[in-house]
C-alpha cells in the first residue's frame, strides 16, 4: 500500500513538474522578430553580381542556411511581382497583377494584418512607392496593382505602424483631389515628406515617409536612402518593446533588369547587399531576429557569360577570364531564386519549395498556427 501511495505521488510529481516546465519554455520563448528583405527581380546571377563587381566580400555569404523557392503564380508559370509577394504575405498563389485578393479577387488576411491583431508592430520599406505590387502585397486588397491610388487608401486605413518609400503622387495628387496628408495625420501617422532625419519622439505613435513623387531615385543617386530608411525602422520598432515584422524591398533590382541595365542592376544588388550587411548586424546582435533574404522572382533572364571575342582566323569564342552581364529578356523569368536565413528557426528555409512556404514558415515561427 505505502508503495502504492508513494508510485502515485511519484506520478504526480513527474507529471506537474512536465507540466510546468512546458508552461515555462512557453512562458520564456519570445517569439522572434522578423526581418524580411525582397529582392525584387533578384536571381542568383544577380547575387553572383555583387561577388564579381562589388568591393570586398557579400554579405551573403554570412548566410549559412540556403533554400531555392519556386516562384510560378497561380495563373501562369512566370509570376509577377503582385502574385510573387502574395504568395509571401497570403501563402496563397494567385494571379498575376493581383495585390491580397485569391484566384477570385476575393481579400485574403495578410500575414502582417494577422500580427498586427496579436500586438506585432509592422514595417514596410521599399525603393518604389510605398503602394506599388511588393509592400501593397502586406496590407492591400485591389484586384488590379495598377490601382495604386486604392492601394494608397488601404494604407490609410492599415495598421501599420512605420512606412518608408516614395509614391506621394498617389496620396496627394490624386483623380479624386483628395489629399490624404492630414487624414494620415488623423489616422495616427506622423508624417514626413521631406526627409528621414527627424528624430522619432513618441513610439506609441505611428510613422509614415513618403519621400518621393513615384518610385525612389535609383542607386547610387539616391544615396544610403535604403540603409538609412532600414536603420530608422529598426530603431522604431525595436523600442516598442513587442515582436515585430520588418520588410525591405530592394525594388529596383527588377526596375534595373526590365531595362537590361547591367550597371543599374549590379549599384541595385550592392546597395541591398549593403542593408543586409546591417540587418545581420543587428540581429546577431539582438539574438531574437530572424532574418530572411530572398526575391519574388528573377528579372531580366541576366547571366554572367564570358565575354564574345573574335580570335585568329575570325574565330568566335567566349573569353572565360572575363564575366560579362547579358540579359536574355526585358521581362521576368521562370528560374528558382535564393533564399538565405540566419537567426533562430533559420534552418527551417533550406531546401527547394514553392515560395508560398515561405508564409508557412513565416506563421509557424510567429506562433499563427
Ligand atoms: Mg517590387
Ligand atoms: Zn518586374
Amino acid at each position: 500500500m505505502t508503495r502504492l501511495i508513494s508510485f502515485i505521488v511519484f506520478l504526480f510529481a513527474l507529471v506537474s513538474c512536465t507540466v510546468s516546465q512546458t508552461t515555462t519554455t512557453q512562458a520564456t520563448k519570445t517569439p522572434p522578430n522578423i526581418i524580411f528583405l525582397v529582392g525584387d527581380g533578384m536571381g542568383l546571377s544577380q547575387v553572383s553580381s555583387a561577388y564579381y563587381f562589388g568591393e570586398g566580400e557579400p554579405n551573403f555569404s554570412r548566410f549559412k542556411t540556403i533554400g531555392l523557392s519556386k516562384t510560378s503564380s497561380g495563373s501562369h508559370k512566370i509570376t509577377d511581382s503582385g502574385a510573387g509577394a502574395n504568395a509571401f504575405s497570403t501563402g496563397k498563389k494567385t494571379y498575376n497583377g493581383s495585390i491580397g485578393v485569391d484566384m477570385d479577387t476575393l481579400p485574403l488576411k495578410t500575414i502582417t494584418e494577422e500580427l498586427s491583431e496579436k500586438g506585432w508592430s509592422v514595417g514596410l520599406i521599399s525603393t518604389s512607392s510605398i503602394t506599388h505590387a511588393t509592400p501593397a502585397a502586406f496590407y492591400a486588397h485591389v484586384s488590379n496593382r495598377r490601382d495604386e491610388e486604392k492601394i494608397a487608401t488601404y494604407l490609410l486605413n492599415s495598421s501599420v505602424d512605420i512606412f518608408i518609400g516614395g509614391g506621394k503622387k498617389f496620396f496627394f495628387e490624386r483623380k479624386d483631389s483628395t489629399n490624404y496628408f492630414p487624414l494620415l495625420q488623423q489616422n495616427g501617422f506622423v508624417m514626413d515628406t521631406t526627409s528621414l532625419s527627424s528624430p522619432i519622439s513618441d513610439y506609441s505613435k505611428r510613422y509614415g515617409y513618403l519621400l518621393a513623387h513615384d518610385g525612389m531615385p535609383p542607386a547610387p543617386e539616391r544615396g544610403n536612402f535604403l540603409l538609412d530608411a532600414t536603420k530608422k525602422a529598426i530603431e522604431y520598432l525595436s523600442n516598442k518593446k513587442q515582436p515585430f515584422f520588418l520588410m525591405i524591398e530592394g525594388s529596383q533590382i527588377d526596375w534595373a533588369g526590365h531595362n537590361n541595365e547591367a550597371e543599374y542592376l549590379i549599384q541595385e544588388v550592392l546597395d541591398f547587399d549593403k542593408v543586409i550587411g546591417y540587418v545581420l548586424d543587428y540581429a546577431q546582435k539582438q539574438g531574437n531576429t530572424l532574418v530572411v533574404v530572398t526575391a519574388d522572382h528573377e528579372t531580366g533572364g541576366f547571366t554572367l557569360s564570358g565575354e564574345h571575342k573574335i580570335g585568329p582566323y575570325n574565330k568566335q569564342y567566349d573569353d572565360y577570364n572575363s564575366v560579362k552581364p547579358t540579359f536574355s529578356t526585358g521581362g521576368h523569368s521562370g528560374a528558382m531564386v535564393p533564399v538565405f536565413a540566419d537567426g533562430p528557426y533559420s534552418e527551417l528555409f533550406g531546401g527547394v519549395y514553392e515560395n508560398t512556404k515561405i508564409y508557412e514558415l513565416f506563421r509557424m515561427v510567429t506562433g499563427l498556427k
